[in-house]
């Protein structure tokens, strides 16, 4: 990967180039955004930079510079093959490993996943590629003990040893808790490169012992590709609502619970965000576009968000998608949901 294959992120680019230059490389990276937007990316790049054998530097206002592409670490690099890059992610069990499985037996297929992509693969699309789509992937202690494994060897090529930490927000308390000891005693010539989208869920020690890089918003637009089939699921669910027949309500709950739980996390974010968009039609006059594909009802359901409800279907939706993140059964959790939005809808 090299940085001219990005789309934006000049600047964090050029910046990113110019400290690697200076020779100040900080031991661990974290890196910022969607991986849709480049995340991972810049992370492959940046990593592609730093050992490259004939950086190339350029004159004007778009890249300061980039790595030549030609040489033996880059090709290694591009092809994901070199010695010196390990690489951990989430990862979940499969039909064919036994049960002390971690990042490494999945390494094929998760190489294969980046080429595919170009690296703009999302958790969703990696979960689908390895078939466990109703399964959450997990970073645990067995990853971190290689990443630690790993770090320690002696580096192969003489250079850099590169460990990509993918969606670090995945990992469990034990693994973070190692990660943290890796991270507070780093071994010479290491480099931590953690790449994910968000750093809320990583401990606060974590996040104090790495130079943090963030994407700016400027995505390569792929995250509205599920909104048609949700809009569709959405009038239907909430037209189950209004009715309140409980066999249809309950065939329909069981439609969404059929989804797997990705989806439904992402389903549920979806509808959190409509009936955002509804309230402010509804208060503020603003655009809102449910694309249900029926005129009148994207012209009537904003009026049924008020301020005397928006609150209850807010923490519904919340509840909600913190009992599907929690791996508690989905059918329960949006049957649920569905007697709480039908009370709240019913409240404006
Ligand atoms: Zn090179």
């Amino acid at each position: 990967m090299q940085f001219k294959d990005i789309v934006g992120q000049r600047d964090v680019i050029n910046r990113l180039t110019e400290i690697i230059d200076s020779g100040r490389v900080s031991h661990a990276q974290l890196v910022l955004g969607p991986t849709d937007g480049g995340s991972l990316q810049l992370a492959l790049a940046y990593l592609q930079y730093l050992g490259c054998e004939h950086r190339v530097h350029f004159d004007g206002d778009d890249l300061r510079a980039d790595s030549c592409g030609e040489c033996p670490h880059c090709k290694k690099m591009a092809s994901l093959m070199h010695p010196d890059l390990h690489f951990v992610f989430p990862n979940a069990a499969t039909a064919k490993v036994d049960k002390n499985y971690w990042s490494g037996d999945f390494m094929a297929e998760f190489r294969e996943f980046l080429l595919e992509h170009k690296a703009l693969g999302t958790l969703d699309e990696w979960y689908a590629h390895l078939g466990v789509e109703n399964k959450q992937g997990m970073i645990r202690e067995l990853d971190a003990a290689h990443i630690v494994g790993d770090l320690g060897l002696k580096s192969y090529e003489g250079g850099w040893k590169m460990m990509v930490i993918w969606m670090p927000e995945k990992m469990n308390a034990a693994a973070a808790n190692e990660l943290l000891k890796t991270l507070e005693e780093p071994t010479p010539q290491t480099l931590l490169m953690l790449v994910g989208e968000s750093d809320e869920r990583l401990l606060p020690t974590i996040r104090s012992r790495v130079q943090t890089v963030r994407l700016k918003a400027e995505s390569a637009g792929r995250s509205g590709e599920n909104q048609a089939e949700f809009a569709g699921l959405l009038v239907e669910w909430l037209r189950m609502l209004f009715k309140l027949k409980m066999r249809e309500l309950a065939d329909e709950v069981e439609k969404l619970a059929a989804m797997g739980r990705e989806q439904q996390k992402q389903f549920l974010g979806y509808t959190l965000e409509v009936m955002r968009d509804c309230f402010l039609k509804n208060t503020a006059g603003l655009p809102c576009n449910i694309g249900s594909g029926d005129e009148k009802f994207d012209a009537m359901f904003p009026n049924m968000v008020t301020t005397n409800n928006i609150e209850l279907i807010n923490s519904a939706l919340n509840e909600a998608l913190f009992a599907v993140e929690r791996n508690a059964n989905a059918k329960i959790a949006l049957m649920q949901l569905s007697f709480s939005m039908s009370k709240a809808l019913k409240k404006r």
